[in-house]
């Protein structure tokens, strides 16, 4: 004889709870084909039966109105406790009020008095259990050890049953915490998963409480799928504050993307694609929690696709170009060129002209920034030898470095490489580095930013004022020019206020020594005020607009025939 029992010989184990004997013999007559089944005449009965002895119970059937204690009180009772939580519970009533209430309280199912055909109640009561074995099974061995949300391959599985199970309308979400892996760096990775857990209870207090599936994906990446809400309120606004609150520390910001009404007819990983690019699209903004995905968000994305897939083609056919912004020494009694700012241009053959505001922010996402500014520089220092070449001078070209291109360990190699080959050398580029990318990871900024003047680059702190550089922070790290984002020029002669930030940053700059590109300079008044302030140099319209390099000539032999230009 096999001495292995067979699982499927053996019947689950299912609990009628009433107080009324005639239900008691029904139900029970008819799930005895089915279940081994136990009875208790009320709650507290039940309740003493299953903590005292062990949890074989597969299901409950539970009355609402008994004595000693009730069907409410009972659910209560067992949302308490986290084993009893685990044994799903089918209430018996012949009232619709209390389905709700029992719903809140974690009944998974009804079944109406006096009692449906005996095949509905059995079919109810199968899947029932089956959900609640398959949550279990995918809860003991699948869950993220961090968090106790699902992981994310079983997340995906336990998914499809929800969403096949539930009727209504479902909305994705996709939760992340902006700069995760700066607390990870500053506060240590214990820290981080801390704050990581913390963010699990939130997502399971605030905004599952009793319905939907929720799993930590990857590093800070939550998804949540849930029956479909029309209006969130501050639901992530509260979720933030508690998170501050909770976490101690107020600076952590976490933002959402929601798609709502999620399309049945696509898999489930595209929703939760959609519900990131809404994620996505509110990345560093800190005035806003979630965001919303909608047609328009599709096109875009569809636009970013193409746009990645365009750009090895793009620069193989030359529709990727590089522009010259000349900047201008302002002190002396006359305007004389100092150098220029490569800028990026994208004229694509079928979307026309397109903004590097696009396709920058885009291309340093997903890591695309380095073979653009790779083909920037080269192209940059080519055109510095040719100027050289024909006109004698040599116009320092300054060029954008990415906050990317920082985390490169081959990026003193490549530039180095770039000019080397154009017989070039560092005094001929200058590197813009924007203020933002400090904030990022300083500490590995300094350490890039220092190695790099060791080599003889010149660095341009960009868009200064933009960031959020501590004054101490300022002192220690290394720069030799900033440059004053355009917003501060922009007004400063409209409002005082303008005014004064732009006075403020020009004395930053004396206290840390260093000279200052004033960018974005439009009008002579403009211009004037700056010169008074002590700004010793300028980019902007006021001048020329970026313009192809043969026009950019136009400014060289300008300044050849002044005589000033350094020669080469
Ligand atoms: P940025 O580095 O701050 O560049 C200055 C931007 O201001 C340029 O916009 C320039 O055309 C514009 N600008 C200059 N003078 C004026 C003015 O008087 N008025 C106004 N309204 N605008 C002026 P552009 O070329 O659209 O570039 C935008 C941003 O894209 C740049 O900002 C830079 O962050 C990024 N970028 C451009 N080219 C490259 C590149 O080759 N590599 C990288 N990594 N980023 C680039
Ligand atoms: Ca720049
Ligand atoms: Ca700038």
């Amino acid at each position: 004889m096999n001495e292995f029992i067979n699982p499927a010989a053996l019947k689950r184990k299912a609990l009628i709870v009433d107080d009324e004997i005639i239900n008691r013999t029904i139900l029970g007559h008819i799930l005895s084909g089915s279940y081994d089944v136990t009875y208790a005449e009320n709650g507290q009965e039940a309740y003493d039966m299953l903590t005292e002895q062990s949890y074989g119970f597969s299901l409950i059937l539970l009355d609402l109105i008994m004595p000693v204690m009730d069907g409410f009180t009972f659910l209560e009772k067992r949302k308490e406790d986290e084993e009893l939580r685990r044994i799903p519970v089918i209430v018996m009533t012949s009232e619709k009020s209390a389905e709700v209430k029992s719903i809140r309280l974690g009944a998974s199912d009804f079944i109406t008095k006096p009692f449906e055909m005996p095949e509905v109640i059995i079919a109810r009561c199968e899947r029932i259990v089956e959900l609640s074995e398959n949550t279990s099974i995918i809860r003991s061995t699948k869950n993220d050890s961090m968090t106790g949300l699902y992981a994310k391959e079983f997340f995906y599985e336990y998914l499809h049953q929800y969403a096949s199970l539930m009727e209504g309308s479902l909305d994705a979400v996709v939760l992340n915490i902006d700069r995760f892996h700066l607390i990870n760096e500053l506060s240590g990775r214990r820290a981080g998963n801390r704050i990581l857990k913390l963010v699990a209870d939130l997502i399971k207090e605030v905004l599952l409480r009793q319905d939907g599936v929720a799993c930590r994906a990857e590093a800070d990446n939550f998804l949540v799928c849930l029956l479909h809400r029309e209006d969130y309120g501050d639901v992530f606004i509260r979720l933030q504050e508690a998170l501050a609150e909770r976490s101690g520390s107020p600076h952590i910001h976490i933002r959402a993307g929601i798609y709502q009404n999620v399309d049945r007819e696509v898999p489930g990983e595209l929703w939760f694609d959609r519900a990131k690019i809404a994620c996505d699209r509110i990345r560093g903004d800190f005035m806003r929690q979630a965001d919303f995905y909608s047609e328009s968000l599709h096109t875009r994305a569809l636009f970013h696709e193409r746009l990645i897939n365009d750009v090895q083609e793009a620069i193989d056919k030359h529709h990727l170009t590089v522009f010259y912004q000349p900047k201008y020494k302002i002190q002396g009694s006359e305007p004389r060129l100092s150098s220029a700012e490569a800028l990026v241009r994208w004229q694509h053959p079928e979307l026309g002209m397109i903004s590097p505001g696009e396709f920058i922010p885009l291309f340093e996402s997903n890591g695309l920034i380095q073979k653009l500014d790779n083909f920037v520089w080269n192209e940059a220092a080519l055109q510095v030898r040719r100027w050289k070449d024909r006109f004698g001078v040599a116009v320092p070209v300054s060029v954008n470095v990415s906050r990317v291109d920082i985390y490169d360990p081959e990026l003193e190699n490549k530039l180095i490489g770039i000019l080397g080959a154009a017989g070039l050398t560092p005094d001929d580029f200058m590197l813009e580095i924007t203020e933002t990318a400090y904030a990022d990871n300083g500490a590995r900024l300094v350490e890039v930013v220092e190695h790099m003047r060791g080599q003889g680059f010149k660095i341009e702190m960009d868009d200064f004022g933009t960031g959020y550089s501590s004054l101490n922070m300022l002192t220690s790290i290394p720069i030799d020019v900033l440059k004053m984002d355009m917003k501060f020029i922009r007004n400063m002669l409209r409002d005082e206020k303008s005014l004064r930030l732009v006075e403020l940053i020009m004395d930053i700059a004396k206290f840390l020594d260093v000279p200052v590109v004033a960018e974005g300079v439009e009008e002579e008044a403009q211009l004037n005020t700056l010169r008074q302030m002590g700004c010793e140099c300028i980019q902007g319209y006021y001048f020329s607009k970026p313009v192809p390099p043969e026009d950019f000539e136009v400014f060289i032999r300008e300044d050849v025939v002044k005589g000033e230009c350094a020669t080469a």
